[in-house]
């Protein structure tokens, strides 16, 4: 039925055309410009248009989409011009704030929804939330908040910390939200330090910040919550933590400390949510079952040693955010096969990539002016560095470029990295930026 419509439609379009010596009507590819041949091969018959000569046949009977058929509709660039601009412009949702529409308990999750306009809908199911404890009795599912923990007062004393394992055998560790009427915020540095029997701990919602060693070592432990109230990991907080596998980071949280997942060697997988803008100094340091890891492009700053010694990494993807890549930051990498590095990046540090001993090709980006000494040391299958501007580098042995010369070449890839890999390595590299 289309069809046939379609055909009757093609044939009286082309007698008109014939009527009124519209001679340019089967042919005007040639006149815009901006259609490529490609897309007209069969201006002649226009019998069989509307089935073979466009890459969307329905298109045909509409007119003004994006592909017009461009032999029937007369030259215009944009399809909408006209009689035929009846087809009103794709809709694009624009949709709202996202609204709570059920709220999540420790034994439910919930829901949020948010609308646009024109009534379409998107829901999103909520995480279960924390127990929340009365009397270290969870309200909602009854369970009981580990007892004998040693609690502190912190911020003017109206609020709780959570500062050491005390009396407590249990290890399966359920912190309360709530001790002595006032609200359990934080977990104090070094709170469960070395408690090596602990296999798993339950954060109670409400806890704003993980201190300084508060998990280190606890090398046993293979689940913990961070609950999405929690805004800061401290240092260490989770270093040693070998036992862990995965672990959700929430979207709360906006600084990861230095060395906080540091040989977390079980773990398998981690997501660092876009809430993150800097990833400390050895934050991720010998993680070495990490075979991938997100960086979200909110990151501006990778720090030293960050991922340093991740051998299980074979590939990562540095967003366009980042502008600098720290000392060491990726240094024995040694499963590295590729990494790209985005042309927001000026400096890459000293040692960055030393020890990568499987890349074999990079490209520098036109954006990076600096390069740290021996940042690719060692790596021995790289053999093959592009760099994007090879133009005015200086090498220099002393950091401060006081006896800096100028090398050249660095357009030849192979050269590029017999200079960056050995010949210079040991080198500041600089460019007049
Ligand atoms: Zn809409
Ligand atoms: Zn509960």
């Amino acid at each position: 039925m289309k069809h046939k419509f379609l055909v009757v439609l093609l044939a009286l379009l082309s007698a008109f055309c014939v009527a009124f010596g519209l001679s340019a009507c089967g042919e005007k590819s040639d006149e815009t410009g901006n259609n490529p041949p490609v897309t007209d091969p069969s201006g002649g018959e226009q019998g069989n248009q509307g089935e073979g000569g466009t890459q969307k046949p329905d298109e045909g009977e509409q007119g003004g989409t994006q592909k017009p058929d461009e032999g029937e509709q007369g030259g215009t660039q944009e399809p909408d011009d006209g009689e035929q601009g009846e087809t009103p412009a794709p809709h694009v949702h624009s949709f709202g704030e996202w609204k709570v529409t059920k709220e999540s308990t420790c034994k439910e999750t919930g829901t949020k929804e948010r609308s646009c306009t024109c009534g379409e809908k998107e829901t999103e199911i909520l995480p279960l939330a924390g127990h929340d404890f009365e009397n270290m009795t969870c309200k909602i599912c009854g369970i009981q908040a580990s007892l004998g923990l040693e609690y502190t007062l912190i911020n003017g004393d109206k609020e709780y910390a959570v500062s050491d394992l005390g009396d407590c055998t249990d290890t399966d560790l359920i912190i309360t939200n709530n001790y002595e009427g006032k609200p359990v915020t934080a977990i104090g540095d070094r709170a469960f330090d070395e408690c090596k029997e602990l296999t798993s701990v339950t954060i109670g919602s409400g806890v704003t910040s993980i201190g300084r060693r508060a998990f280190y070592e606890c090398s046993r432990m293979t689940s913990i919550n961070i609950p999405d109230s929690v805004t800061s990991i401290g240092d260490y907080a989770f270093a040693g933590c070998r036992g862990l596998t995965s672990i959700t980071i929430p979207d709360s949280v906006t600084s990861i400390g230095r060395g906080a997942f540091s040989r977390c060697s079980g773990m398998t997988s981690i997501i660092i949510p876009d809430s993150v803008t800097s990833i400390g100094d050895r934050a991720f340091e010998y993680c070495r079952g990490l075979t991938s890891i997100t960086i979200p492009d909110s990151v501006t700053s990778i720090g030293s040693e960050a991922f340093s010694g991740c051998s299980g990494l074979t590939s990562i993807n540095i967003p366009d955010s980042v502008t600098e890549i720290g000392d060491y930051a990726f240094s024995v990498c040694i499963g590295l096969t590729s990494v790209t590095i985005p042309d927001s990046v000026t400096e890459i540090g000293d040692y960055a990539f030393e020890w990568c001993n499987r890349l074999t090709s990079i490209t520098i980006p036109d954006s990076v002016t600096s390069i740290g000494e021996g940042a690719f040391y060692r790596c021995d299958a790289l053999k093959e560095i592009h760099f994007e501007n090879p133009i005015g580098w200086k090498v220099a042995r002393n950091e401060d470029m006081s006896d800096a010369k100028a090398v050249s070449g660095l357009d030849d890839a192979a050269t590029a990295a017999e200079y960056l890999t050995k010949t210079y390595c040991g080198y500041y590299w600089e460019r007049e930026g």
